[in-house]
């Protein structure tokens, strides 16, 4: 099973990989944690190069495309090989995050995103997007403590931008409800593990 953690900056996705993975490899099942961008050799190369530099480094076009490479290389090296050895696959951010970050915030429009998307990773889907939320006052308060003081090309982006990712993931979850859940991000961290794995039960 192919499952991705999605949502904004400070919603606590990386942790809740690590939680969700454990919950359940103690299942029985095999569980690969990995993230994107990176997640495979080519594909952390590529988030080099997106991450690190000033802001204006890249147009959005050219973010989409390293975005779309490093996801192609990602799914072809290490999610596709993982799910065809029967391994569950457990991912922080996919597809979704580029619709939501260089579409929906960024201007480039969903059909394209969704066309390199096919291009790249044959239009690989998860079996189930779990979207993690946050009141927008708590998401912007956390997101502003991150970004404050970066300074790397993602660090300064404004709450503005914040509130359209925000708003494109919410759109992106009522569009195909049957992949998308909806995880209450607020609360102690076992608690929040517990919704997700809630919403995993019919897998
Ligand atoms: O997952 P994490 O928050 O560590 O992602 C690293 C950064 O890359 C984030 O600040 C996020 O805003 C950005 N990002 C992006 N577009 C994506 C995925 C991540 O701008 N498609």
């Amino acid at each position: 099973r192919f499952i991705a953690l999605e949502g904004g900056e400070g919603v606590g996705k990386s942790t809740q990989v690590k939680a969700l993975a454990a919950a359940l490899r103690t299942r029985g099942h095999d569980v690969i944690e990995t993230r994107e961008p990176g997640g495979s050799e080519g594909a952390e190369a590529i988030r080099k190069l997106l991450l690190e530099g000033s802001a204006d480094r890249w147009t959005p076009g050219a973010e989409a495309l390293l975005f779309a490479a490093a996801r192609a290389d990602h799914v072809a090296k290490t999610i596709r090989p993982a799910l065809e050895a029967g391994a569950w696959v457990v991912t922080d951010r996919f597809l979704d995050s580029s619709l939501a970050y260089q579409g929906g915030a960024g201007g480039i429009s969903i059909g394209q995103l969704r066309q390199l998307h096919q291009v790249g990773s044959v239009g690989l889907l998860p079996d189930r997007t779990l979207l993690l939320t946050l009141p927008s006052e708590e998401a912007a308060r956390r997101a502003e403590a991150r970004d404050r003081g970066a300074s790397d090309r993602i660090g300064g982006r404004d709450a503005d931008y914040h509130l359209r990712v925000a708003e494109a993931f919410t759109l992106l979850a009522t569009q195909e409800p049957d992949r998308f859940r909806l995880i209450d991000a607020l609360g102690d961290a076992e608690i929040v593990t517990e919704r997700l794995l809630a919403a995993l039960e019919d897998l």
